[in-house]
Parts: structure tokens; C-alpha cells; sequence
């Protein structure tokens, strides 16, 4: 057994999990990333025991609220993902790293000056004046396009760095990478905040094939992002019944259809119903709150207002039932 290999299996055997149920949990981020069980395992756990090739990480944060942050370092369920974000070398991260000043600044500017790094965007950048958002002196808007040259994988995090978010509809007219960096691959995770399954994914098959995963036409892996909210929601038969929860304050309604309290669950693609958050343990139609559609591109302002079915999007998915383009789920 060769010396990696060893202190991954120290490393399991610390966090409380076998070798078997890290294997199991990286094989089913790999079979829903569309990769085989053969690359997994030849290429996966190699790259994983590799410790001497830590991945070196740029996370760089604009107009944002930390979300994303707090997603990621959350990360500690299941044990596996965290022992899979342990082996990324976060070399730059303002809220999480020790350095303050000059030296993460050197820091920032080594990484940037070796190349091949993965940069990891959270936030949107002002599109009207750069003076809403600088970091160390500089618009955040250049510092982005000089991390971008050299980087081996761009990753956007959230709905404001992938399409603008919250601070779009703000005096900052805040955008994302999408439009920050023209004619650059990006990889868009665009829930608020985003998804660790989601990034640790991501992370997992770069590390594995060195490649971006199949996205779809806004950047999103299709694996993630190819369903809508609406087709695996278990509400879905009220709504295809015209019963929409009107009260949520009477019991006798409790799990009937959000769509009349703004939920804009039909026009959002995200495997949210399915994969739910927080280890899986609930998601917001579960919860009671309709979806606001935080993996759209048109995330806030074109969702307003939120929690009732006045906005031009809900009028616009009324509209769409009446006329049969929401075709009713066939029941199993
Ligand atoms: Fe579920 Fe929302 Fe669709 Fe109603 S409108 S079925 S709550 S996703």
C-alpha cells in the first residue's frame, strides 16, 4: 500500500467512515456527473491519494453576502465531501483565510503568476461605477478578468456570480461572470446559496478528467440542472388540480400547491426536489415557501414580487397552464 494511499485511509478512518462508503459516495457524485465507475476508480481515488497534487483554489468575493461561503465550509456531511474539499489547496479566500494584508495579497499574486489554479467566483460585480466594489485598492471587476487569464477552471458560485442575483436589480446593476467574462468557459452553479453537492461534484469530476461536466446553453452541468423544480415536486398534483394553498395558516391545506404564494417552481430547472439541502434533510417547497427561482438567470428582479402570483412570471405560468403547455403529470 503506497504512502498516499495510507494517509487517505488514515484520513477515513478519523472522519468515522470506511473506504467502502467513500468509494460508494464518490461513485454516485460520478454516476450523476455521467462518469463511469472505471474512470472513478482509476482516476478518482487516484487523484484524491495524490496529496502532493493538491489542487491550488482562488475564491474570490464580490458584491455578495457570504452564503456561498457559509455553504462550503458547512460542508461536513457527508464526511466524504469534506474529506474531498480537505484536498483542494485554498490558497486565496478572504473570509476564510489566516493572512491578512500584504502577505495574502502575495499570496493571490503567486498563485495567479504559477497558473492552473481552479478559480472559484462568489458574488456579482457592478457593471455601473467600480468604486461599488474594490478590493485592495482595485475595481473587483479587473482583479476577476486577471485571475481568469491563467486559470485552469473557472467555477461561478451562487446566482449573483453566475447571473447577477439580488445586487442585479440594485444601483450596482450588478452581473455575473457570464457577462463579466465574454467568450471564457465558466462553470455556472447558480442556486443561492450554491449547492455543496453541487460544487464538490464539480470539483470531483475537474479533478478526475480535467474537463468541464456537460453544461447546458447558460453554463450549468445538465447533470444538476436539467429538471424543473415543478416535474418532482409532490405538490404537483394540486397544481395540476387548480388547488392552490391560500391559507397557510389552516392545516386542511398544508400540502397543497404554492403557486398562488409566488412559487415559481415551473420555470426553474435544479434537482432541488430531488436532492433537497442541508445532507438532505428538506427543501423550501417543503418547507412551505414556494420556489423564487434562485437558479434562473432572471433571479431576483424578474420573480418579484415573491409570495403571491402577481408578478408578469406567474401571470405568465397561469397563462401557460390554461393554454395546455403545462401538461398534467401522468400518475404512477
Ligand atoms: Fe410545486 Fe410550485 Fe409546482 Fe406548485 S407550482 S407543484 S408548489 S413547484
Amino acid at each position: 500500500m503506497g504512502e498516499a494511499q495510507k494517509n487517505l485511509d488514515r484520513e477515513l478512518e478519523f472522519h468515522g467512515i470506511s473506504r467502502r462508503e467513500f468509494i460508494k459516495y464518490c461513485a454516485a457524485t460520478a454516476a450523476v456527473l455521467g462518469l463511469s465507475e472505471l474512470e472513478l476508480t482509476t482516476k478518482i481515488a487516484h487523484a484524491l491519494e495524490a496529496a502532493a497534487k493538491k489542487p491550488p483554489v482562488i475564491w474570490l468575493e464580490g458584491q455578495d453576502c457570504a452564503g456561498c461561503t457559509i455553504s462550503f465550509t458547512g460542508a461536513l456531511n457527508p464526511p466524504a465531501a469534506s474529506i474531498i474539499l480537505d484536498k483542494l489547496s485554498i490558497r486565496y479566500h478572504e473570509t476564510i483565510m489566516a493572512a491578512a494584508g500584504h502577505l495574502s495579497e502575495s499570496v493571490y499574486h503567486d498563485t495567479v503568476k504559477q497558473g492552473g489554479y481552479v478559480l472559484i467566483v462568489e458574488g456579482s460585480i457592478p457593471s455601473t461605477d467600480d468604486r461599488f466594489c474594490m478590493m485592495g485598492g482595485r475595481p473587483f471587476r479587473e482583479i476577476v478578468e486577471e485571475a481568469a487569464k491563467k486559470a485552469a477552471a473557472i467555477i461561478a458560485v451562487g446566482a449573483c456570480a453566475t447571473y447577477g442575483g439580488i445586487p442585479a436589480a440594485g444601483p450596482t446593476k450588478g452581473i455575473g461572470l457570464d457577462k463579466a467574462l465574454p467568450g471564457k468557459a465558466v462553470i455556472n452553479l447558480s442556486t443561492c446559496p450554491v449547492h455543496t453537492d453541487h460544487l464538490v461534484g464539480t470539483i470531483l469530476y475537474f479533478l478526475s478528467t480535467g474537463k468541464v461536466p456537460p453544461l447546458d446553453e447558460i453554463g450549468r452541468p445538465k447533470a444538476y440542472f436539467e429538471q424543473s423544480i415543478h416535474d418532482n415536486c409532490r405538490r404537483r398534483s394540486y397544481f395540476d388540480e387548480d388547488t392552490f394553498l391560500k391559507d397557510w395558516n389552516d392545516p386542511t391545506q398544508r400540502d397543497w400547491c404554492l403557486y398562488e404564494k409566488g412559487c415559481k417552481g415551473p420555470d426553474t430547472y435544479s434537482d432541488c426536489a430531488i436532492r433537497r439541502w442541508n445532507d438532505g434533510i428538506n427543501f423550501c417547497i417543503d418547507c412551505g415557501a414556494g420556489c423564487q427561482a434562485c437558479a434562473s438567470p432572471d433571479f431576483y428582479a424578474g420573480m418579484t414580487p415573491l409570495y403571491t402570483a402577481e408578478s408578469e412570471r406567474s401571470q405568465n405560468i397561469m397563462a401557460r397552464k390554461k393554454a395546455g403547455l403545462i401538461p398534467k403529470k401522468e400518475k404512477v
